[in-house]
């Protein structure tokens, strides 16, 4: 069975960048990619210095083409199938078996449940999204929906008060507590009561349609959603999670479980209540967790201390 110092499960900007960290170092690496990825409805990525509206694939490509220049890095296009103890190591379960791992990456993300509405999916990761900061600019000078009435409408739709030209929540039959109100007037945002019956793309962007009453047009729709891990590996070797259904980690990436590293969406520091979830952030994520797997595998080999 091969053995490498690190396996990275995840192919994304986590992974990438704990791949190019261990790579710089010389340490042997296996990079494991399943091929989906949290932007994938995106057609452009934002707010990443350099990056500013590039489509994910090609900073994922540009990457790849990076981590080719350094030896010691394997990249494979296939799922990491289990991740187990193996005495003081791992072994993780590949399409062509098992391979050693003295110490483990996990960095594969989470996956998004929209609300249910008919024609929302199809606009998600252009003329809708979840995050202001990733997607709102881009809605510059138009009327912009906030879909929902849970606690964080008053809070959303003041991010985009800058930049839309007007706000309209779509409260979608749900009762909106007095705080979301006072936030919500304060801003001059109009709210539709009435239940959303679905989204269909427009010129300008969406038209939102509603059991009862006119329609209404919109440049953008700002849109919660609920997160879970992509993966079953925290699971599998019992990490403790957060309440946010993330891995906690500290600040070097480490998780509860000794050798086992979790960069990215997937896991975040008990301090915060969600991870920061972004392309920078994650490959930020990654290069901390590569240098913690550099640290720990020069005291287990040379007796170097790693940082406490
Ligand atoms: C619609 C949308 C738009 C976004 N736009 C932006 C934006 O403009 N700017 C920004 O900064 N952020 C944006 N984000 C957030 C950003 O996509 C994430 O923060 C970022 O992708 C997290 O990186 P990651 O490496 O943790 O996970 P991901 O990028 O999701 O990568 C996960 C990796 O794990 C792999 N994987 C999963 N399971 C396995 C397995 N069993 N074996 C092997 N590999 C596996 C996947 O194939 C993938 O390679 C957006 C998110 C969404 C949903």
């Amino acid at each position: 069975m091969d053995e490498y110092d690190v396996v990275v499960v995840g192919g994304g900007p986590a992974g990438l960048q704990a791949a190019l960290t261990l790579g710089r170092m010389h340490r042997s690496v296996l990079l494991l990619d399943a091929g989906c990825y949290r932007n994938d409805p995106a057609d452009l990525m934002h707010n990443f210095i350099t990056h500013d509206g590039r489509p994910p694939a090609e900073l994922r490509a540009m990457a790849r083409a990076e981590l080719a220049t350094y030896a010691t890095v394997e990249v494979r296009d296939s799922a990491a199938l289990s991740v187990q103890p193996d005495g003081e190591h791992y072994s993780v379960g590949t399409e062509t078996g098992p391979v050693g791992a003295r110490r483990v990456v996990l960095a594969t993300g989470v996956r998004d449940t929209l609300p249910d509405k008919p024609g929302l999916a199809g606009l998600f990761g252009t003329v809708a999204a979840h995050c202001p900061f990733c997607h709102g600019h881009e809605y510059a000078g138009t009327p912009v929906g906030v879909l929902g009435s849970h606690a964080h409408v008053g809070r959303v739709a003041a991010m985009l008060a800058p930049i839309a030209s007007e706000i309209v929540v779509l409260a979608d039959g749900g009762e909106l507590d007095d705080a979301n109100r006072a936030q919500l007037a304060s801003i001059g945002a109009s709210v539709r009561d009435e239940v959303v019956a679905g989204f269909c793309p427009t010129s300008l962007g969406a038209r939102a349609t509603f059991a009862d009453g006119p329609d209404v047009e919109l440049g953008g729709v700002m849109v919660g959603t609920t997160f879970e891990q992509s993966a079953p590996f925290a699971a599998d070797l019992g990490l403790t999670l957060l309440a946010s259904g993330c891995i906690e980690v500290d600040a070097f990436a480490r998780t509860s479980r000794p050798g086992v590293y979790a960069a990215g969406d997937l896991a975040h520091t008990a301090q915060l209540p969600m991870p920061m979830a972004s392309v920078l952030g994650a490959a930020a994520a990654g290069q901390s967790a590569a240098i913690a797997c550099v640290a720990d595998l020069l005291e287990l080999d040379h007796g170097v201390l790693a940082p406490a």
